[in-house]
Parts: C-alpha cells; sequence; structure tokens
C-alpha cells in the first residue's frame, strides 16, 4: 500500500479512531482537533442499543457493525490496558398496552432473535422502577467509555507527535498541486470529521447536516442498588456500581447552543421521577450537554468532495457514534486507501444532485 500523508480534523471518536487505523495502516497522519470546541464525543453515554426508539425497532445496519464495534474496543483494550468497552444487559420497560403488542409482535420476528430476550412479567424487575406493563431484555447491549477512548487515543497521539489541540482554520487550507498545504504541513488527503463543526466548513457545509442537542446527568443515589444493567424506561439509567448513575438523554433539535440548559436537566429528573420509586433521593453532580452530529436522512455522512480531490469527509454518526464508528471507518478506508466503492446509503454522493452539480460552496480556494 502506497504511504500517503493525511490530515484528519476533529478529535472526537470519529477523528481519533480514524486516526489511530490510519496510523496502524502505516500511514503519515497528523490529526488537529480542538478539545474546547464542542464534542459530543465527550458527553455521550457510550451506549450501544440494538432496539431503539418510541417504535422498538432494530438499528440500522445492526448485525453488520456490532462484531466490528466490539472487536475495535477490544483491540484498543488490549494495546492499551484500559477497560472501555462493558456489554451489559438492557432491560426495556414497556410504557403502556401498545408497547407490550409492539414488543409480541418483534418476539414473533426472526429479525429480532438475536437482538431481543425473554419479556420479564410487571413486578419481576427491580424493586426501584414503575413496573406497570413490564419489560423485556435486549441482548447485545453494551457501553463504551468514550471519555477514556478520546483521553487515551490522544495522549497516544501527542506522545507519537502527531496531535495539535488547536482550531482549524479552513481559510489556511490551500492547493498546493497534486496535495494540499496547511500551514506548515502538506498532504495528500484532508479527513474532515468536526462533528457539528461541519457548518463552518466551506467544503462540506452543502450537506444536510441537522444537529441535535442532548443532555444528561450523572445522579448519585446511596439507596439505590441495581443489578449491573441498562435501564431503559422514559429515559435510559445506567448505573456504574458506586451509586453513581448516568441519566439520558434529552432530544432538542431546536437549541442549537451546546450549553446544560435548566429545561433539560427538569426533563431528565422530571423522567427519572416518574418511573423511580420517590423514597430514593437523586442528587445531581453532573451536567452535560452537547450536539449530535445528525443527519436528514439519518445516514452518515461518508466520502469524497464531488470536486476538490483530496478533500473527504467522516461525519454525521448522529445518536450511535459508538456502534457506528469503528465498521465505517473500516469500510472508509477501504475506500480511501484501497479504491473500493462506498455503499450508496453512506457515500455523500447520494445528495449530489445534477442540476446543482457541484454543490455551491463558499470556499474561496
Ligand atoms: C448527550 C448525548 C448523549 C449521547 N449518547 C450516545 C450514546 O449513548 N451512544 C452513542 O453511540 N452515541 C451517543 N451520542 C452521540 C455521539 O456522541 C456521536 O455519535 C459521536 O460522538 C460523534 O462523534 P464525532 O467525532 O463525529 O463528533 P464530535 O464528538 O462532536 O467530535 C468532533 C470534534 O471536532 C472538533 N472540531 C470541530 N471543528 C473543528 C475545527 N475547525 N478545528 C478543530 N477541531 C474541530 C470538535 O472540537 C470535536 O472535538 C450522544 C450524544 C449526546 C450529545
Amino acid at each position: 500500500m502506497r504511504i500517503q500523508k493525511h490530515i484528519v480534523v476533529g478529535a472526537g471518536l470519529a477523528g481519533c479512531l480514524l486516526a489511530w487505523r490510519l496510523e496502524q495502516a502505516g500511514q503519515h497522519v497528523t490529526l488537529i482537533g480542538s478539545t474546547t470546541l464542542p464534542n459530543a464525543s465527550q458527553v455521550a453515554g457510550g451506549i450501544i442499543n440494538p432496539v431503539t426508539g418510541r417504535w422498538m425497532t432494530k438499528s440500522w445496519g445492526f448485525d453488520m457493525l456490532i462484531s466490528h464495534a466490539a472487536a475495535t474496543y477490544r483491540e484498543l483494550e488490549q494495546q492499551f490496558e484500559i477497560e472501555l468497552y462493558h456489554p451489559v444487559p438492557l432491560i426495556r420497560y414497556c410504557r403502556n398496552s401498545t408497547d407490550i403488542k409492539r414488543m409480541g409482535r418483534r418476539m414473533r420476528n426472526p429479525r429480532y432473535a438475536n437482538v431481543l430476550g425473554e419479556p420479564i412479567p410487571e413486578g419481576d424487575g427491580p424493586d426501584s422502577f414503575e413496573d406497570t406493563h413490564g419489560s423485556f431484555h435486549i441482548k447485545q447491549a453494551a457501553y463504551v467509555q468514550l471519555p477514556l477512548l478520546l483521553q487515551t487515543l490522544r495522549e497516544h497521539f501527542t506522545q507519537a507527535g502527531i496531535f495539535r489541540d488547536e482550531t482549524f482554520n479552513h481559510a489556511d487550507l490551500a492547493r498546493q498541486d497534486p496535495q494540499w498545504r496547511y500551514h506548515d504541513l502538506q498532504a495528500d488527503h484532508i479527513i474532515f470529521s468536526e462533528g457539528v463543526g461541519m457548518q463552518a466548513n466551506p467544503w462540506f457545509n452543502w450537506l444536510p447536516l441537522t444537529p441535535a442537542k442532548g443532555e444528561t446527568l450523572i445522579l448519585e443515589c446511596p439507596t439505590l442498588d441495581l443489578p449491573r444493567a441498562i435501564y431503559h424506561h422514559r429515559k435510559w439509567l445506567l448505573p456504574y456500581g458506586d451509586h453513581t448513575f448516568r441519566l439520558g438523554a434529552t432530544f432538542d433539535s431546536d437549541d442549537a447552543s451546546p450549553e446544560p440548559t435548566e429545561a433539560g436537566a427538569r426533563e431528565l429528573l422530571d423522567d427519572a421521577r416518574s418511573f423511580i420509586a420517590p423514597q430514593h433521593a437523586l442528587t445531581v453532580k453532573q451536567h452535560y450537554a452537547g450536539l449530535r452530529p445528525t443527519t436528514k436522512d439519518i445516514r452518515p455522512f461518508i466520502g469524497d468532495h464531488p470536486t476538490e480531490a483530496g478533500l473527504h469527509i467522516f461525519n454525521g454518526l448522529g445518536s450511535k457514534g459508538a456502534s457506528l464508528a469503528p465498521e465505517l471507518i473500516r469500510q472508509f478506508l477501504a475506500h480511501l486507501l484501497g479504491g473500493e466503492a462506498l455503499d450508496p446509503e453512506i457515500d455523500i454522493a447520494r445528495f449530489l444532485d445534477t442540476t446543482t452539480h457541484p454543490p455551491r460552496t463558499d470556499a474561496t480556494h
């Protein structure tokens, strides 16, 4: 494989994993990412849940994604001697009789056989939870400690001298045929993984990103003892085993600010109160917020700029970065380094309309 020079922009989950895989492939890579700009990965629960949403549907591509995700996180654990990947049972509570019927239908659908476990009759779950309609076991769930992953890889890249903790200034990127020049760097490929920062990217801001704000709380509750699992009622609750819990997450497409809000905390606590028995006093220890890089068609933005050779994007991981990133990075690098075609479902070429091609861009060079 030809060794080429790459600049990865954005040191969130996408950028860090991409840079790590490029390094492993023997490529020359520099990671430029600001640790002070908004960063969804830093505040995410890292939950991998195969059956999601109000309609309890199986996540897109789950069977293809999960084995590579698990293998990737295990590989990182081995290389850096850390614990990142925690497979845990997920208990999904039914909120009404419609939920029970829907789950019953899913149980009879063979597509769900590897992700749905047995129903749990009402009253058989932990006493601490409202349990009028029973619940279901969801299999193959896990959570990934994303902040630890970011910290570990950023430290690793810093030691290797290939991480620059700074804001990438798009105006300073210039073509120097056949490469690109950015300050003192020259590169064959620039891969943008800027999360919602993509909106300031003059080459890719034409893609239909629809950021969705999310807020989570870290709670403390000395009286709440729960078996190890993720509990999904109105919101999900992730016990860390030391009487602290992560409660998440809100979903708001109207607020584009990355700051935590009182309304977000209230929504989370009200929902927690509606399913956790009142004798358990909940104390808020931390409050986080971030912007998910969600997309209009709920598929990622991956691929090559239509006219500027060497500019690429890997973004749009939405609410599911933990499960999506590892396998999609594999596919993207097979395309970038091996010339394989991208799946049209993830390729940004799907947004190219012959009437507007090439898309209007406000890049000046
Ligand atoms: C509250 C909340 C809870 C979530 N929970 C889950 C969950 O349980 N499971 C799950 O799978 N996903 C979850 N997500 C979604 C998950 O966070 C995303 O899918 C994933 O982290 C996106 O990673 P990313 O690297 O694409 O973006 P980001 O993590 O946002 O990273 C982008 C990075 O680019 C940097 N950047 C941007 N522009 C520039 C620039 N010009 N110069 C330098 N750096 C720049 C930013 O600083 C940032 O660090 C959650 C999100 C939120 C907000």
